[in-house]
């Protein structure tokens, strides 16, 4: 077991020295502290670039300085989307260490959603180890404010130069690191969210379940009412009968029931949330009754009518745990927990932040300390 592991680190050390770094001349200064950063706005001093090429395969692995990327205007993921991201974050703890959260489980998702693409498959732990070498170079761009982090978007667009509508014959694959505030500026508060009836983001069959460009594309029309209407996000229905609950924006959706945990089964349209996925494993570590299944709005609005409609939140990276304080499906109004934070919310807000900070330990391999300040 021992000599595997070492094979295996010896292996990786390898293969992240042949990831080459050029570092920048003219470094950027760092945000301040305090200073308000929003959301994936701001960019670090340098970005991670690796190319693709069918005979060739992933080469050419190197950290240079953040700046425009050229490429042919008739590069495949321009005309026919086929590019895949992802998202996740580096933490400083407040004993100074630098942290990850389950970043194998971003990029085992990429290879899926990039199999769903027709994008060939990345090499995972040379993922997270060529991050790890970007992070730390990067790392006085983690931000010291509570709840401020490192945004990291993992991203691979087709680059080759064609019109014809195959996938690519060349890609590359980037990681841009983002310093930014907390989701909730102003503390975090309960959300009012639009039941959408008319457009839908995703099918069965379709490509729902790869984070893919083309479903934000798809989105963002109704996106655009729905703030018109003064609500912050969507929810979308099932394409096919507008019944079923699917999920909100960027975030899978959870509802509390008569004390019952209640989330829309994976079915192939709905993004498979790492958020998602721990919040079931510690609700169920803690003893709740957890069920993934298929969920009618209508059954939503029936338990609200009758009281039992007791939390509703959405998970995400960005957000991490975000309550949703009314419902709008047609013309029903759904009021939840007098638009405050229920305690479930609020809990799994805790644990989940203290985790990914540090403050608390977590199940087994969902931290990673990658340095120290
Ligand atoms: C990324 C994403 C999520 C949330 O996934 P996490 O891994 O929890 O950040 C949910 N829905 C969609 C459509 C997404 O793109």
């Amino acid at each position: 077991m021992r000599k595997q592991n070492n094979n295996e680190m010896e292996k990786r050390y390898i293969e992240v020295k042949n990831l080459t770094i050029e570092r920048t001349q003219t470094p950027k200064s760092k945000p301040e502290k305090g200073q308000k950063l929003g959301f994936g706005s701001v960019f670090t001093d340098h970005m991670l670039l690796m190319n693709y090429d069918v005979g060739q395969g992933w080469h050419d692995a190197r950290i240079v300085p953040f700046g425009p990327i050229t490429m042919s205007p008739a590069a495949t993921c321009l005309h026919y989307a086929q590019e895949t991201f992802e998202g996740l974050k580096a933490y400083r703890a407040e004993d100074g260490r630098v942290l990850l959260f389950r970043p194998e489980e971003n990029f085992k998702r990429m290879n899926r959603s990039n199999e769903r693409m027709c994008i060939p498959q990345l090499d995972v732990d040379f993922c997270i180890e060529s991050l790890k070498e970007l992070v730390l170079l990067e790392k006085e761009w983690i931000p010291t404010d509570a709840e401020a982090s490192l945004y990291l978007r993992p991203m691979v667009i087709g680059v080759e130069s064609r019109l014809g509508v195959k996938d690519a014959d060349s890609y590359l694959y980037m990681v841009l690191c983002s310093p930014s505030g907390p989701y909730y500026a102003n503390g975090l508060k309960p959300v009012p969210i639009y039941v959408e009836e008319k457009y839908v983001r995703a099918v069965r069959g379709g490509t729902g379940d790869a984070k893919t460009g083309g479903n934000y594309a798809a989105s963002m029309r109704a996106q655009h009412i729905a703030h018109e209407c003064g609500y912050s996000q969507v929810l979308w229905l099932d394409g096919v009968e507008k019944k079923y609950v699917g999920e909100v924006g960027a975030m899978n959706i959870f509802f509390v029931v008569d004390g019952e945990v209640l989330t829309p089964e994976l079915d192939g349209s709905i993004l498979p949330g790492i958020t998602r996925m721990s919040v079931i494993e510690l609700l169920r570590r803690e003893g709740y009754k957890v069920t993934e299944r298929k969920i009618t709005i209508q059954e939503i609005a029936d338990a609200s009518d009758a009281g039992k409609l007791q939390e509703v939140f959405g998970t995400g990276t960005a957000a991490v745990i975000s309550p949703v304080g009314h419902l709008k499906w047609g013309d029903k109004v759904m009021t939840i927990n007098n638009e405050e934070i229920g305690p479930i919310s609020m809990h799994l807000y805790q644990e989940l932040t203290g985790i990914q900070w540090g403050r608390i330990q977590g199940p087994e391999g969902w931290s990673m300390e990658i340095g120290r300040m």
